[in-house]
């Protein structure tokens, strides 16, 4: 089927921020879809969003002309194409942008095309996403999800440094468990801060933003939370952070101002490897800054073969970063988010590359989400294993967790979960 039409308007993100949605109409009048999400704490080396920086319309957030250059530049070299073709699409895309990191025309632009490419070749194929998005012929790994706790750093005014305290419940034996598990955890820690009058809030991504005056109490409160619920931290559910270095790293040293305290790069190893050592951390996402690689590095060859090391900032989903993050040995697992990169098949790809190299891939939402759950198709398409969506709570969240539970009953018996035995796989790597 061929690409008839495309347009594209402006829609607004689960923060109220303009973002972009494209729509991709097909010869037989099946039409698809896409929304971008979007970032706080952005990568240095991500892909282009384009805004249009006008402090007269939404102080400067609004996406016109990624939407007219959709309009303009990305429909009349669509037009007329076959739809089941996504990766000579993106390419097309990618040539007409002709920038290394689509800065001309806008990621937001390309990705809000590319996602509706693969929605529209999906509908056309009468198949769900997930049979379509990948060619493996056996897209049925459940993900086992990564459940924001408490929220910090970008996502909620800085009230503390690290911006992620997650949980893995890396004992369960079904998606469904996981779930059960977390809405138990979850209901258990809220009732915890308000009894203790700690709850500020919620943060960007839903999980609390609570008033705690130190890193180390949050770390207690979280295993406190586990326990309580009925759980043992370790066996049944373990902690994942998301430090987001790169926020915390200027004049060549990483500064935690809710714990009073800066260090230098050796230092901050030190305090990483402590937290890891003291409490049930199964997965830490970028630990260090960005440029930052002897660190990285150095905690690879420490803790690589029994703690999932995340690079996000560090690889930003761009293939050639990835690459050289698995020669150098600088982590074991590469977060995937769609617009830092920009293209569903560049997306594919930086999963295949991952993989290959016997990594793990984190398949990611952001904190400026839709209510698309395309994200969730992604992860069982690729057998990625896992899945980040923030918290449990909030639409534009529980959509992507509740998208998994159709794409299972979608699979009729034939959906595979290994839970927390996907980290096994880190012991086979070579040591760094
Ligand atoms: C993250 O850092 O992993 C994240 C989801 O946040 P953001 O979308 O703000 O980059
Ligand atoms: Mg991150």
């Amino acid at each position: 089927m061929k690409i008839i039409n495309v347009d594209a308007y402006q829609i607004f993100d689960s923060r109220g921020l303009p973002t972009v949605e494209a729509v991709v109409e097909l010869d037989s009048g099946i039409c698809g879809v896409g929304l971008v999400p979007s970032g706080a704490s952005t990568g240095q080396f991500e892909a282009l969003e384009l805004r249009d920086g006008d402090a007269a319309r939404f102080q400067g957030k609004s996406v016109y002309q990624a939407i007219a250059n959709i309009k303009t530049e990305l429909a009349p070299a669509l037009a007329g194409k076959e739809v089941s073709q996504q990766a000579m699409l993106d390419q097309i895309m990618c040539e007409v942008d002709g920038t290394a990191n689509k800065s001309r025309l806008g990621a937001n632009a390309i990705l809000a095309v590319s996602l509706a490419i693969a929605d529209a070749n999906a509908k056309a194929q009468g198949l769900p996403l997930f049979k379509t998005l990948a060619p493996t012929c056996s897209a049925n790994l459940l993900p086992l999800p990564e459940i924001q706790l408490v929220g910090g750093g970008a996502h909620a005014q800085w009230r503390t440094d690290i911006q992620d305290f997650l949980i893995i419940v890396n004992g369960a034996k079904s998606y469904n468990d996981t779930l059960e598990v977390t809405s138990n955890i979850y209901r258990t820690a809220e009732g915890m801060l308000k009894q203790r009058g700690l709850l500020a809030g919620a943060a960007d991504e839903g999980g609390f933003w609570p008033t705690f005056d130190s890193h180390e109490a949050i770390f207690e409160f979280v295993v406190e939370a586990i326990q309580r619920a009925g759980y043992q931290p370790g066996r049944d559910v373990s902690i994942s952070l998301d430090i987001a270095a790169s926020d915390l790293y200027s004049d060549g040293q990483y500064h935690l101002p809710l714990d009073g305290k800066s260090y230098t790069s050796e230092e901050f190893l030190a305090l990483m490897l402590d937290w890891c050592e003291r409490y049930p951390v199964l997965s830490i996402e970028d630990p260090f800054a960005d440029t930052d690689f002897a660190a990285w590095k150095a905690f690879t060859r420490e803790v690589g073969d029994r703690i999932q090391i995340i690079g996000d900032d560090l690889f930003t989903t761009n293939i050639s970063r990835i690459e050289q993050g698995i020669t150098e040995k600088l982590a074991n697992s590469v977060l995937i988010k769609l617009n830092q990169i920009g293209t569903v098949s560049e997306t594919l790809k930086a999963i295949e590359v991952t993989q290959n190299a016997g990594w793990l891939p984190v398949v990611s939402a952001r904190s400026g989400e839709t209510e698309d759950a395309f994200i969730s198709h992604l992860a069982v398409a690729t057998n990625a294993g896992q899945l980040k969506v923030g918290s449990f709570t909030r639409s534009e969240r529980m959509v992507k967790w509740n998208e998994v539970i159709r794409i299972e009953r979608a699979l009729s018996g034939y959906s595979e979960f290994v839970g927390g035995s996907i980290f096994q796989q880190l012991k086979q790597l070579e040591p760094a």
